[in-house]
Parts: C-alpha cells; sequence; structure tokens
C-alpha cells in the first residue's frame, strides 16, 4: 500500500464514535465496560437497533487487534441477548461493516444488533434519525434486560 493510501485509510480520532466513547458527544448508552461501550443506533433499522464499539482505536473488523474483537464480540453476545429479550424478537441479527464500498459511515469499528422478526424487512441503512424520547425508552429497555442477566 502507498503512503498516500495508508494515511487516508488512518484511524480518525474525532469520527463520532471515538467522541461517544469519550463521553464528548450524546448517546443513549446501555452498557459499559474497561474494554467497550454499547448505545443506540441514532437512525435504527428496526426498534432496539444496538452499536457495540471497542474503546481502542480500530477502524473496522480488518485493522483490529484479536483480543480487541474478542472483548467486543463478547459485549456483542450479551447486548444481543438483552435485546432479543427487551423487543421480544424472533431472531437477531448482528452485522459488522468493514470499508465504505461495504458500507460502513462511520469508521470505528462497531458491530450492530438488530432485533429480526419473521416476514419483517429491516429499514433503511443510516436514513432516519429516531426521536430522542423513543431512543431513551428503548435504551432504558434493553438496560433492563441486562440487569436482568446478572440476576
Ligand atoms: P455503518 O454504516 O456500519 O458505519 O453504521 C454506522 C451507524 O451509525 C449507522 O447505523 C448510523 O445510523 C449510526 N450513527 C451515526 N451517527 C450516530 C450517532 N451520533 N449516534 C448513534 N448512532 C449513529
Amino acid at each position: 500500500m502507498s503512503i498516500e493510501k495508508a494515511a487516508v485509510m488512518s484511524y480518525d480520532p474525532e469520527n463520532i464514535f471515538a467522541k461517544i466513547i469519550r463521553a464528548k458527544a450524546p448517546a443513549h448508552r446501555v452498557y459499559e465496560d474497561d474494554w467497550t461501550v454499547a448505545f443506540m443506533d441514532l437512525m435504527p433499522q428496526a426498534d432496539g437497533h444496538t452499536l457495540i464499539v471497542p474503546k481502542h482505536e480500530a477502524r473496522d473488523l480488518l485493522d483490529a487487534e484479536p483480543y480487541v474483537l474478542g472483548k467486543t464480540i463478547q459485549t456483542t453476545q450479551k447486548v444481543a441477548r438483552a435485546v432479543k429479550v427487551a423487543f421480544s424478537a424472533d431472531g437477531v441479527m448482528v452485522a459488522q461493516l468493514s470499508g465504505a464500498a461495504a458500507g460502513q459511515t462511520v469508521f470505528h469499528l462497531h458491530f450492530h444488533v438488530l432485533p429480526r422478526y419473521d416476514g419483517v424487512d429491516l429499514r433503511f441503512h443510516g436514513k432516519e434519525v429516531a426521536p430522542a424520547e423513543v431512543l431513551a425508552e428503548h435504551a432504558e429497555r434493553v438496560r433492563e434486560a441486562l440487569r436482568a442477566q446478572s440476576d
């Protein structure tokens, strides 16, 4: 890879998810530990659409350290279980987009957790911002399901 291309592909510490991790931008957070943060997607493709990010800097799946991926997928599983219960879903879709050509729009590694229902399509990707009060209520449902997991 050329030096120019490598520079273009470098991690931007001012991306929106990095700011959310540092609590410099608002988000409806549902979970945090030493390694990861989870929060509601601002433009949910389904009610309960949640994102899980590592605190480490990584643009996507391809440049993340394996131990960072391990921690992040553990949180993804925990959140996916909670979202399935909180939204009475038939199934859960976990998605990860690496690179603009794959549809990635925020260049800090993240996993999408989406509740799925038999015969129901997802809404469009990153199109419509949900009202803050709706996201707040959905976040509380996920938090409650996470609390129930640890009881
Ligand atoms: P991707 O296209 O895989 O990079 O997904 C980025 C996701 O981030 C999209 O689903 C957006 O709706 C979501 N998103 C963008 N900005 C924010 C934000 N400030 N807070 C929460 N989610 C966001």
